[in-house]
């Protein structure tokens, strides 16, 4: 019986197989050239979108569907791309057809065309530059002929010139004296301004990014204010020269218009923005000018490391060690990663930033594998910030204030400069207390009775909410336990440090910046321009550490950090030891030297003391240590497969029977199920398997074996699972 050959299809259901298919009626036989095209097909009783994942045969035709049609001449996702999401899939043993969901804007996703990219603009026919002459003079139709006599205008340019044009337009349009056509892109916007004289680490750096020959991964280390943007722009401005893209990789709340305003003053081009603030059409709109070439600069968030680049030269990903790059539901990829696997598939220089590198990347780039660039310096006449620890045991707290603290804060602002209060708690106070009895309001939605995960209190201690679940209620005015009434906000969130400096220092504005304040995109930028260059405080979460130059700040107050010193997350020390380093670099960027004080009530901890004393490089060789020592990434990979189920027998009992498909001769480590740190949210039980291997394909190998029988497990059907490789936080 003669073969026939079919199309193996990767579609969006969380089936982790292919789908043979016939090509759409009509279509010549399929070949290798159709990989990464886009083919609509009947699936059950709905129609699916699926990609070409690969050609198939079958003898027996007759049990297989019709695909409907073609969605796409040439493959949307042909050659790298196609290569790089089918690693993306086996990597995090994920359903492809789900991985090409993920990486595709919702309009393609939906079998949507590629969207137009061109700009419009309005040209005369030979018609209308004979016979514009003979139009009334002044009329509108008449004036829009003659600012087209010189040639084609943009719709845009149009709107500047000339009221009324749009009507005109369509008034020659009918006479045949005028036609709307597409212009060509990406003509230069402006004139590219000249770089700033790099120092000698920024031209080493520059030089060693500009003369790799293909792929090569660089962690450029450089402390905060050191000028990596700027070695980032003259490495771009290089590979525009040659007639490649640029991606740029930043984190969610590094990309400010401040930033891009920088880059494409700069650069003279367009730069092309990828953030959680555009609309489906607009990105779907930027995804295809970069397949078209169009975009040659690409600027955006987690997701824009799926952005396709035909002619790829350069892959930056700007603080590399930011935890916005991994996404944490879906498919949970980590962008700084596959950001490495697409550089090497398209043979490009990658480029990782970071003033305080992740420990995966600082071991990598000590073993060798990557390009080890630092700048150890400040760029311009910026010096680095004076730390202090103030030891506040037995000190009297105003609101967690000291006052030596107070006393500093006051100095700087009569001097004129702004000063930065940096508390990791958002929300007025984390707990509500009940100081006669102890009871402390719990989310009843994310608590146990063996775990209380509190609530935290809001509104100047009027509202309760939870961080985890959003779940909202109103503060009670008894206690439900005891029925006393001395209820009290116990702990200092950011709302009450705002309530309690705006009235320590009347004389001076006090704006708090979190992500209560600051949900929308550009709110941030707008806060910030209400304080201008005026004294005041702002107070703030992490959301302050990064992005902005605020070349008034002199002082920065760490208060608080003490919580963070005991967490339990094996990755704790490190978030806490970048998150200080990050947050004292926004103080003295410009010619004001900038101080930082840390307020704590453990001055002898030892992360402290290194991280004081020696830099954040001191801190990454105790914490590379001790991971070492305890087995934890670098040194071991893991797996971590989460269950959660209205009954947490039904979550324990589907983790154990992947727990038992494990081959006892495996040389993964297993553990549990066990509870997750949070056992219960939102209502749902919580638990979860840990898998650990010294080696990484040891783990892959497992999981390889392991994954295609978690599926069609019965125990599945009652539980919500994921499995997260390389997870962030177990
Ligand atoms: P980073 O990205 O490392 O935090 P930036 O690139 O934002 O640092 O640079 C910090 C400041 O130093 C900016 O105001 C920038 O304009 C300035 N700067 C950078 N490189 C130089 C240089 N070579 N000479 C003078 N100023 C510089
Ligand atoms: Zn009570
Ligand atoms: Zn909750």
């Amino acid at each position: 019986m003669p073969t026939c050959p079919t199309l193996r299809i990767a579609l969006p259901v969380p089936l982790p197989q292919t789908f043979d298919y016939l090509p759409p009626p009509g279509s010549p036989a399929p070949d290798a050239g159709d990989k990464g095209r886009r083919v609509r097909v009947p699936f059950g009783n709905r129609e699916l979108v699926g990609m070409v994942e690969g050609i198939g045969a079958v003898q027996d035709q007759a049990t297989l569907r019709e695909a409907l049609q073609w969605l796409d001449g040439p493959p949307l996702l042909g050659g790298e791309l196609h290569a790089s999401l089918r690693w993306l899939a086996r990597y995090t043993h994920a359903p492809l057809g789900e991985v090409v969901a993920t990486a595709l804007p919702a309009p393609l996703r939906r079998g949507e065309p590629l969207p137009d990219t061109h700009a419009w603009g309005w040209e005369l026919t030979a018609a209308g530059r004979e016979g514009a002459a003979r139009l009334r003079g002044g009329s509108r139709p008449r004036r829009l002929a003659e600012l087209l006599g010189d040639g084609a205008l943009g719709e845009e340019v149009l709107a500047v010139r000339m009221d009324g044009w749009r009507e005109a337009g369509r008034s020659l349009l009918k006479r045949g004296f005028a036609q709307r056509v597409a212009l060509a892109e990406s003509a230069p916007a402006a004139r590219p301004q000249p770089g700033l004289v790099p120092n000698v680490q920024q031209q080493a750096a520059i030089e060693a990014i500009t003369a790799a020959d293909g792929f090569q991964p660089f962690l450029l280390d450089g402390v905060t204010g050191s000028g990596k943007t700027e070695v980032y722009l003259q490495a771009i401005a290089r590979c525009l020269e040659q007639g490649r893209q640029a991606l740029v990789l930043v984190p969610e709340i590094g990309l400010t218009p401040q930033m891009l305003a920088r880059f494409r003053s700069r650069l003279g081009i367009a730069v092309h923005a990828l953030h959680s603030g555009l609309n489906d059409n607009e990105r779907a709109r930027v995804w295809a000018a970069a397949a078209r070439g169009q975009a040659r600069v690409i600027v955006g968030t987690r997701s824009a490391v799926f952005t396709p680049l035909p002619e790829a030269g350069l892959l930056i990903v700007d603080e590399e060690h930011d935890g916005s790059y991994k996404q944490q539901d879906g498919i949970r990829y980590h962008a700084r990663d596959f950001a490495l696997v697409r550089g090497k598939a398209l043979d490009v220089p990658v480029v990782l930033g970071s003033a305080t590198p992740s420990l995966e990347s600082l071991h990598n780039a000590r073993a060798g594998r990557y390009t080890h660039l630092r700048l150890q310096q400040r760029a311009g006449d910026a010096r680095p910030p004076a730390v202090r620890v103030f030891d506040v045991r037995k000190r009297p707290l105003q609101d967690g204030l000291s006052p030596e603290v107070l006393a500093g804060i006051e100095q700087h602002l009569r001097a004129g400069n702004q000063v930065l209060v940096f508390k990791n708690r958002r929300g007025y106070a984390p707990v509500l207390l009940c100081h006669d009895c102890g009871w402390t309001a719990p989310c009843s939605r994310c608590s146990t009775p063996l775990h209380t995960t509190p609530m935290t209190v809001h509104g100047a201690g009027r509202r309760l909410q939870c961080h985890h679940c959003g779940a909202r209620a109103p503060v009670p005015l008894a206690c439900p336990d005891c029925a006393s009434l001395a209820l009290q906000p116990q702990g200092i969130g950011t709302e009450r440090l705002e309530e309690r400096l705006l009235q320590l220092f009347p004389d001076f504005p006090v704006v708090r910046i979190d992500r209560g304040t600051t949900a929308r995109r550009d709110a941030l930028e707008q806060t910030l321009a209400t304080l201008g260059e005026q004294p005041g405080i702002l107070v703030g979460t992490q959301i302050l550490a990064k992005g902005h130059d605020l070349p008034r700040l002199t002082l920065v107050v760490v208060v608080g950090i003490d919580e963070g010193l005991f967490s339990a997350d094996f990755r704790a020390s490190e978030k806490l030891a970048q998150q200080l380093i990050q947050v004292a670099g926004r103080a003295g960027r410009a010619d004001r030297p900038g101080e930082v004080w840390l307020q704590t009530h453990h001055p002898d901890n030892a992360l402290l003391h290194t991280l004081v004393n020696g830099g954040y490089h001191a801190f990454a060789d105790a914490e590379l240590a001790q991971r070492e020592a305890a087995g934890f990434p670098p040194f071991a990979h893991l797996a971590l497969m989460r269950a959660e189920a209205r009954q947490v027998e039904h979550a324990n009992a589907f983790l154990a029977t992947v727990k038992q498909a494990i081959p006892a001769a495996s040389p993964v480590e297993c553990y549990g199920p066990m509870p997750a740190p949070m056992p219960r949210r939102a209502g749902f039980q919580r638990a979860q398997l840990l898998l650990s291997a010294t080696q990484r394909r040891a783990l892959h190998g497992l999981l390889d074996t392991l994954m295609p029988q978690v599926y069609p497990l019965p125990q599945a059907r009652r539980v919500r699972w994921s499995l997260d490789v390389d997870p962030m936080d177990l």
